[in-house]
């Protein structure tokens, strides 16, 4: 019987996207690039944030677009729509959340990146060299043993998340993986003002975020030892399972560090896992002059942090650094058929980074990490974040000195939390979003002590001791507009 399908004739065509002249689209490759500098060589002149207009807003219903639309056009919408209304951390005035500058080295690498296009789960090619060479420097970085292991992450929610799932199977072995957690009666502990993604990341384990016990903090912001001690005391007495805790280096409200060789002490008596949530402290270790601040951290099981904050890599780009290189193994790998590994060829190399966490394909994070450090150094980033601390140590100062304001907590890294006299809680989000609107500068607010707060989080090279002013004489001003309407 002839085969109907094989005597069909059959054009072959090409299905390629590359197109058949690629000039064009160089130029305007170089067209974005020079834009892109542009932008960035006056990223301080213009408004930190505007707000999205009604017709940029109504631009974002489209339909799926079934026919092509020339590059430049859509390059044009890019300019139109989209670059004009980011978030503004570029900015130096942006002090609202704890979010990195981000430099063109970094937008360099993003490119070339995304250039080779490589999928950095597995296999033998270098990506996953420079991943490993990324993951030893964050070791060295943090005093933890070259065997170290380690990924890079989209960020430390994730990064916390996975030291959760390694302490989990370390605490009770490998096979709660088949089982489940129920019924393991583990519990883990950090403190009141540890980030949310802690006990999220308790909840996605599933162990329930009722399993991370939050202990009180201290005058300090720091983890209030005599009750954890108590509250590890009171679980044990009732046959919970005490197995985790997670200290803070650097908390996301006022920058406080927990005492992290008490930490390590308490973690050795009582057989916890000792993780630590750096996410933006940990580059503190590349400064000799912020590093004893952090003594202790070389001793945790593990540690997560960023490189999108305070080492200025742009987004996304967490990581995880486990001392236990099998601890780490144990919690994620697994066979399968179509990962199966070879002596020789492109399945060479195991452990690959699918072995070390839950994400199977995923980008070459790595090569702006990798760019980033080789271009600046470790030093100079280190530096940065001196000048960041340096900046809120300053704002504190200019605080202290000014009369209409008051500050909320200590200032032990680059956070500075403060109210303006006389307004309520209300009046402190309103100035918040007044001041973000005006588009001048980017505050935050967060409780302190049961109060909103305005917090100021210095994170981005690129500011000044001079933006550190503007930021006194905006909120003074929005300020007394705010008691103006409040009085009149
Ligand atoms: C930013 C931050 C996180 C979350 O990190 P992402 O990179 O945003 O996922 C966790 N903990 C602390 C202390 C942070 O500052």
């Amino acid at each position: 019987m002839p085969d109907s399908k094989l005597d069909a004739p059959v054009k072959p065509r090409s299905a390629a996207l590359d197109p058949a002249n690629l000039d064009t689209l160089r130029e305007l490759g170089h067209r974005m690039l020079d834009d892109m500098f542009d932008s960035l060589e006056s990223i301080g002149e213009g408004q930190v944030w505007q707000k999205m207009p009604d017709a940029v807003r109504a631009a974002w219903q489209d339909k799926l677009p079934h026919e092509a639309t020339e590059p430049a056009q859509v390059y044009a919408d890019f300019q139109r729509l989209i670059a004009p209304y980011v978030v503004g951390n570029r900015h130096p005035q942006f002090l609202g959340w704890v979010h990195g500058g981000g430099t063109a080295i970094g937008m360099l690498a993003e490119m070339l990146a995304g250039g080779l296009n490589a999928n950095c789960g597995g296999r033998d090619h270098a990506p996953i060299a420079v991943e490993r060479q990324v993951i030893a420097w964050a070791a060295q970085m943090l005093g933890f043993p070259p065997d170290a292991s380690g990924l890079l992450m989209t960020g430390t929610s994730l990064a916390n998340f996975a030291a959760i799932l390694v302490a989990r199977a370390a605490a009770i072995g490998p096979q709660v993986r088949q089982g489940g957690a129920a019924g393991t009666q583990l519990v883990g502990y950090a403190a009141a003002s540890a980030h949310l993604c802690v006990a999220r990341g308790f909840d996605m384990a599933g162990l329930g975020s009722d399993a991370l016990r939050m202990i009180d903090v201290d005058g300090n912001h720091r983890i209030n030892l005599s009750a954890l001690r108590q509250r590890i005391a009171a679980d044990r007495a009732v046959g919970r399972h005490p197995f985790m805790l997670i200290g803070t280096a650097g908390s996301v409200d006022v920058g406080a560090i927990d005492d992290l060789p008490a930490l390590a002490d308490l973690c050795t008596q009582e057989g916890l896992w000792l993780h630590i949530d750096a996410a933006f402290g940990a580059i503190a270790m590349l400064s000799p002059k912020l590093r004893p601040l952090l003594a202790g951290i070389e001793r945790a099981d593990s540690v997560a942090f960023d490189f999108h904050k305070w080492a200025q890599v742009p987004y996304d780009c967490g990581c995880l650094i486990v001392r236990d290189a099998e601890a780490h193994q144990a919690a994620f790998a697994r066979k399968a058929d179509y990962l199966s590994r070879a002596p020789s060829g492109l399945a060479a190399g195991t452990p690959w980074p699918v072995d070390l966490g839950p994400e199977l394909s995923r980008g070459f994070r790595a090569l702006k990490v990798w760019m980033t450090i080789k271009t600046y150094g470790a030093d100079k980033l280190g530096a940065v974040a001196e000048h960041c601390c340096d900046l809120a140590q300053r704002l504190a100062i200019l605080i202290d000195a000014e009369p209409r304001l008051h500050r909320a907590a200590p200032v032990p890294l680059n956070i500075v939390c403060f109210r303006v006299i006389g307004v309520d809680d209300a009046q402190h989000i309103h100035i918040a979003a007044q001041l973000q609107e005006a588009g001048q500068v980017v505050l935050s607010t967060t409780n302190v002590g049961g109060q909103t707060v305005l917090r100021a989080a210095f994170v981005n090279h690129r500011t000044t001791p001079d933006d550190v002013c503007a930021v006194v004489r905006a909120v003074v001003a929005q300020a007394t507009l705010a008691s103006l309407r409040t009085a009149c």
